[in-house]
């Protein structure tokens, strides 16, 4: 039966893809109409379901009214069983062999997809590159800090055309950028199911690539990112360094946007600030539409507590969502955090959250929120520390006596404070951000080769972080 349906498939899908995509498979029927199809990779696995999985369904089917449901699951690797059978990074050893191997059972339990992986004949395929289904615009509040993004967001979503390629979004952490990035990515999928939009991290671009390296597949590789109608790679300064991964991804995007297929990238920076990026492709990551995330406004905290009090269906006192705006600044990620710790606490107790047992249930946050440590003070302290005067720290002067303090405070700054390497330039008298760079190797570097000058070091930080 397999046999038919994989012909039938040919035929609709090409011979370039039926040999990359469905060639591989192994296929078995099991007792109770249950079909189970064995790809060798994870990301194989993903790909079938997300572009394939309606037809060989539907053609099965056809073919055998009697089956129940295809599962879809990743073979066990011989080498790396049990260590890394579960894990994505893992980069399993040599598979040849190994698709006609018989699979251990209890593996296959393990690598078993999970809930909306799973493909029932009557129900959707919700599974789409692990996209998590509370990521929507609806859920997404908006506020001045990330109306732009957004706006750009919904614009990738609403255009019939290329508008602006790459959309790049970048922020600090826990700012909203998976959010948006699965936003657009379920929102494309709704509006039309047959577009192909591949949704996934650098970290995982980077094995997946790795993984063809070793496998001597690299063919596959490109035609499966070079034939998708939306590509979105999230945190991409993850490949910072990683020159050959870099160099694969410049390629795939470069023909991507030849093709006018959208590109939608995040980041924790700006196009022009990612270090350790390969020159043409940070000017090329900066050539559509750059949109920052800034850090929450009180406003747009309040927001987000409210709307998500409101999901959870709990009533909460506007005292305590207003305390928590004010008090837990750092990113939406914490203040959820803070959130669902309050309520939880309050169920398990049998209580009703007031504002004490707010400050109580969240004293470390609290704590950890209150001390935020600004460039300004980092510069006074060490100037302090080192007995040189503050202005030192701006001025233009070399001398090792007033340098190396100097160093200190830009290692610091780039350690306790979430600015960038320009951002602590423009604050140390306009430098330029190599100088910051060269500033934290230094330090780095001194730190491993002078005693003294690491616990002094220390020291500061101590003082700082409180
Ligand atoms: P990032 O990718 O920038 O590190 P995430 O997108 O993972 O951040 O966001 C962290 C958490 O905060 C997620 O649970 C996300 O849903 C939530 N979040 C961030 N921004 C908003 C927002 N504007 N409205 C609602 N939830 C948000
Ligand atoms: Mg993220």
């Amino acid at each position: 039966q397999w046999a038919r349906v994989s012909g039938r498939l040919k035929d609709e899908v090409g011979e370039t893809a039926y040999r990359s995509w469905l060639k591989p498979l192994t296929v078995s029927e099991l007792k109770g109409g249950e079909v189970r199809i064995t790809v060798p990779t994870r990301f194989m696995r993903d790909w079938v379901l997300t572009h394939y999985a309606d037809r060989i369904r539907a053609l099965w089917s056809g073919e055998n009214p009697r089956v129940q449901s295809v599962d879809i699951v990743v073979a066990p690797s011989r080498l790396d069983v049990g260590a890394s059978a579960n894990d994505d990074m893992g980069l399993p050893g040599d598979m040849a062999g190994d698709l006609s191997a018989p699979i251990p059972s209890d593996e296959v339990e393990e690598e078993r997809p999970t809930s909306g992986a799973q493909l029932g004949l009557d129900g959707r395929d919700e599974h789409f590159a692990h996209l998590d289904p509370r990521f929507t615009f609806e859920n997404f509040v908006v506020g001045k800090p990330n109306e732009l993004a957004h706006a750009a967001a919904r614009r990738v979503t609403d255009a019939a055309t290329v508008t602006f390629n790459p959309l790049f979004l970048y922020g600090g952490v826990g700012l909203g950028k998976t959010h948006l990035m699965h936003a657009i990515a379920w929102q494309i999928r709704k509006k039309d199911p047959n577009r192909r939009v591949l949704y996934l991290s650098a970290e995982k671009f980077m094995y997946q690539f790795i993984r063809a390296l070793r496998f001597k597949d690299t063919m596959a590789f490109k035609e499966q990112f070079r034939s998708v109608d939306v590509l979105m790679i999230d945190d991409v300064q993850f490949i910072s360094g990683k020159d050959s991964t870099q160099e694969e991804f410049f390629h795939t995007f470069n023909a991507l946007v030849d093709q006018n297929r959208q590109v939608v990238i995040s980041a924790d920076k700006s196009p022009s600030d990612l270090e350790g990026m390969e020159e043409r492709l940070r000017s090329r990551l900066g050539w559509g539409l750059v949109a920052d995330i800034h850090p929450t406004t009180y406003e747009l905290r309040l927001g987000i507590l409210q709307a998500k009090a409101e999901s959870m269906n709990v009533q909460i006192n506007s005292k305590v969502l207003e305390f928590l705006a004010h008090k837990i600044t750092s990113n939406v990620r914490e203040l959820e955090g803070a959130l669902n710790r309050i309520v939880a606490h309050a169920e398990l107790v049998g209580r009703a959250i007031t504002l004490e047992s707010t400050q109580e249930v969240l004293h470390d946050l609290l704590r950890a929120n209150d001390r935020r440590v600004t460039i300004d003070e980092i510069q006074k302290k060490v100037a302090e520390h080192y007995n040189i005067r503050l202005a030192d720290m701006h001025s233009a002067r070399r001398a090792r006596a007033v340098a190396r303090p100097r160093q200190v405070a830009m290692y610091l700054a780039k350690q306790l404070t979430a600015r960038s390497l320009p951002e602590i330039g423009r604050k140390f008298g306009g430098r330029d951000h190599t100088t910051v760079m060269h500033a934290v190797r230094k330090v780095e570097e001194l730190r491993t080769s002078d005693q003294s000058f690491a616990e002094d070091v220390e020291l500061l930080r101590r003082m700082l972080e409180g």
